[in-house]
């Protein structure tokens, strides 16, 4: 009896040690992409931030061509010396792309004048509107302090810079601002709420932030559903000297 159980045993064991395929041994090969190889793009100059090749010219020195009112018509900032510049006074109003974009890479550069005067907000006020709705404060806070959800590289009453590479008066300050556009739910909330990376002079002030919504003057951010939209520059109502922008172009991503 003993014997024909030890038996038994044996032969299930048998039955049970099934020969299968080994996976073949990992080579390097097994995790390298070749296919499809990426676009060749040559990127500009380092020393001028000129654009890669793949880049769409926003602004490139000559005209406002590619920018508008939001009510409509022609962008009035006025272009000057290679630059253009924040008309103040009556009238005034932000202005826009023409054309409008969902995720982007976007680069560009802002002075405010020597000799500028005001204190926290109303001191070289404006701002980068990402698709027309989220704002990435533009303002002078060389030896200027203010709220710092609100401080230059703040994206608007939400979420202060990491650090101030604020340059001085009368230097130019570069942006480069990588944006991942929200995706919505059927019911308007975000099943992806927007993302940014923002880099001021070459030093990273966001760090892959999550933007709660509109970055509003007064209360909390509301999130409301939209597809792509223009990068708009605001003409703020303070009574400093204006600001100027030169050397803007975008990737599309
Ligand atoms: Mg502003």
């Amino acid at each position: 009896m003993i014997c024909l159980a030890l038996c038994a045993g044996i032969a299930l064991q048998a039955q049970d040690k099934k020969e299968y395929p080994k996976p073949e041994p990992m080579t390097p090969g097994m995790t390298e992409f070749w296919v499809p190889q990426r676009a060749v793009v040559t990127p500009g100059d380092a020393a001028t931030a000129g654009a890669p090749s793949d880049a769409i010219i926003l602004f490139d020195g000559k005209d406002l061509s590619q920018w508008c009112s939001p009510k409509g018509g022609p962008a009035k900032w006025e272009v000057h010396d290679g630059v253009f510049t924040v008309v103040k006074g009556s009238g005034i109003e932000d202005i826009q792309t023409k054309e409008v974009f969902g995720s982007f890479q976007l680069h560009l550069e802002w002075c405010t004048p020597v000799g500028i005067t005001g204190s926290s907000q109303a001191r070289g006020n404006s701002g980068v509107f990402l698709q027309g709705m989220y704002e990435v404060q533009i303002l002078d806070n060389y030896e200027n302090e203010t709220y710092i959800n609100g401080m230059v590289g703040s994206i608007y009453k939400q979420s202060p810079p990491l650090v101030n590479p604020m340059r001085k008066p009368g230097e130019w300050n570069s942006y480069d601002i990588i944006y991942t556009a929200p995706v919505f739910n059927e019911d308007g909330t975000y099943l992806y709420p927007p993302r940014v990376t923002v880099l001021m002079n070459g030093v990273l002030v966001q760090n892959n932030t999550t933007i709660r919504g509109t970055t509003q003057f007064i209360g909390h951010p509301t999130i409301a559903p939209h597809g792509d939209g223009p990068v708009r520059l605001q003409a703020h109502g303070d009574p400093s000297a204006p600001i100027s922008f030169r050397n803007i172009w975008i990737r599309k991503l």
